[in-house]
């Protein structure tokens, strides 16, 4: 049974000291070397255009390595030696694809200590984040090998009229652009990159201009991992321009993208003008989250669960917590509790495993940071700010704040880095306040907090959301557990981690045979 048989990756214990060593190993090692990233085709990284530093964002003195953009000639030659690629990789049916899938797993966790150094320096994540992202992208492998066995092991009989044999058979759709976002620069990355392998696509990848050395690193894997290296290519570069240039590629016959609803529109638009062709478009995309507390609910999860789901990986995740509504009742205290506990998180270097919560990936975010707090200390009120660190300033440290917001439809779009929104609402108003949530039309991440089943129903059927968390933290889906995604402004779908993943990868071909 593929929900029982399923097993997801292990970890790693840093108050082990054994697991610190290690790390401390691997840090200095990253240090040290000089690591490149680029375009990389046909399994050989090329020299590519613009070369770039790619910095530490808790230390921006810290250059890591170097990056190359993919030139146009890089991208023809890419879709070239791909399209030839896939024609073989999806005759191979699911169950020839999936060792090589499982093979990635395995490398993933075998390079786990160096895999965390490089998250932790180039894209700030915390250790237990970095830990927890390798896992998922280690389980997004696994997990569509198994469903490339169960969906691509050959055609489905379907019954008709005698004499006649009918078939449904799945197969890739091509070539696929996968496009991603800094904030999971491995699991995100490998995770597209997997699904549209295991749906039987080549595959060109954009990662983030941000964190392009993990990105070379992951397609690195999946050569060891046995991936014939012409069905992955790596594209590096900026997205107005590379991004762009790829998703208008003639060569691309589908686009996965995760990243924000704006850039989710333009894409969209540059698709529908491509002549000659409709191109299918996978989008994960942003939320406005919220969580609704009554006065139920136990006080001390709720603040734990809460810093968690809008502190977590300095909130730089798109199922992050934002809104926070909590009943007039209820709220004096409950704000009390999230300041003492705020007050405990310790801001810092994410490489420290004493660390809770890292810096912000750049200067732009750290800049719509400070100009949201600008506006939030003039017409809203400031409940806390955690405290930065001695040193704080050669990096993108924004220390976490929470903050009352005058009324619930105070915030328009996703706010993304570590602020969370207060927002007092009065129980008979409810419907009103969920309302103005909703209205905003996004869908990603829910939590409610409740003893009672019907306030927790009842939210759940006002505010649209493809991830409903109720008496928990509103993050951290697990593959095949939570199967993630949104709805409206928040993505397309199909979930990532669930049982229909692959169906939008692929083309379904119906054979009727009248023998
Ligand atoms: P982003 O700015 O939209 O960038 C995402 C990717 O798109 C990057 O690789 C980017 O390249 C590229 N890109 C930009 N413009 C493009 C264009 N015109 N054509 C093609 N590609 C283009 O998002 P981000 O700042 O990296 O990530 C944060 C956002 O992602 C947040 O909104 C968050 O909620 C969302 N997110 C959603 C999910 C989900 O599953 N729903 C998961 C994680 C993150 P550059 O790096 O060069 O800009």
């Amino acid at each position: 049974d593929m929900y029982m048989d399923r097993q997801n990756s292990l970890g790693r214990d840093y108050s082990q000291a054994a697991d610190r060593d290690r790390h401390i190993a691997a840090l200095e090692k990253v240090d040290a070397e000089k690591l490149t990233s680029g375009p990389i085709i046909g399994g050989k990284l090329k020299a590519g255009t613009n070369p770039q530093p790619v910095t530490n964002p808790f230390d921006t003195t810290q250059i890591l390595g170097h990056v190359s953009e993919a030139s146009t000639a890089d991208i023809d030659a890419a879709a070239d030696a791909a399209a030839r690629a896939q024609v073989a990789w999806d005759r191979k049916g699911g169950a020839g694809r999936a060792p090589v899938l499982r093979a990635m797993a395995d490398a993933l966790e075998a390079d786990m200590d160096r895999l965390v150094a490089l998250l932790s320096r180039e894209a700030g994540k915390t250790l237990n984040d970095a830990v927890a992202e390798i896992r998922e992208a280690a389980d997004f492998c696994r997990y569509y090998a198994m469903l490339a066995e169960r969906d691509f092991g050959g055609p489905t009989e379907l019954k008709g009229p005698v004499g006649e044999i009918n078939q449904l058979v799945l197969h890739g759709r091509g070539v696929f652009a996968c496009i991603s976002p800094w904030n999971f620069p491995l699991a995100i990355f490998t995770g597209q990159i997997a699904a549209a392998l295991a749906a039987g696509n080549a595959v060109l990848a954009k990662p983030a201009e941000q964190t392009p050395l993990i990105a070379a690193e992951a397609v690195r894997l999946y050569y060891k991992a046995g991936l014939d290296p012409n069905l992955l290519a790596l594209v590096p570069g900026r997205g107005e321009t590379v991004g762009a240039a790829l998703v208008s590629h003639p060569g691309i016959d589908g686009v996965a993208f995760t990243g924000g609803t704006d850039t989710a529109t333009l894409i969209n638009k540059a698709l529908a003008a491509r002549p000659g062709a409709i191109i299918p478009f996978i989008a994960e995309t942003g939320g406005l989250n919220g969580m609704f507390v009554d006065t139920t609910a136990l006080k001390e999860q709720i603040i734990d669960d809460v810093i968690l789901s809008a502190f977590g990986s300095s909130g730089q995740r798109c199922s992050a917590l934002r809104l926070l509504y909590v009943p007039h009742d209820a709220a004096d205290a409950l704000i009390e509790g999230l300041k003492g506990a705020l007050a405990a998180q310790v801001v810092g270097d994410p490489t420290d495993p004493a660390t809770d919560i890292g810096p912000v990936i750049d200067a732009d975010a750290r800049a719509a940071l400070d100009a949201h707090l600008k506006r939030l200390e003039g017409d809203a009120k400031i409940i806390a700010r955690a405290d930065l660190p001695a040193g704080a300033d050669k990096g993108w440290l924004f220390a976490p704040t929470i903050a009352e917001i005058p009324t619930p439809d105070y915030l328009e779009r996703e706010v993304f880095g570590p602020i969370l929104h207060v927002c007092r609402y009065e129980p008979s108003k409810l419907k009103e306040t969920a309302s103005k949530l909703a209205a905003r039309g996004y869908g990603l991440t829910l939590g409610v907090h409740s003893r009672i089943e019907a306030f927790a129903a009842e939210v759940t059927r006002l505010v649209p959301a493809g991830n409903v968390y109720i008496n928990r933290s509103i993050i951290g889906a697990v593959v095949g557990v939570q199967p993630f995604g949104g709805e409206g402004l928040s993505g397309t779908g199909p979930k990532a981690g669930g049982p229909y993943s692959l169906i939008r990868y692929a083309s379904e071909k119906a054979i009727s045979n009248n023998i």
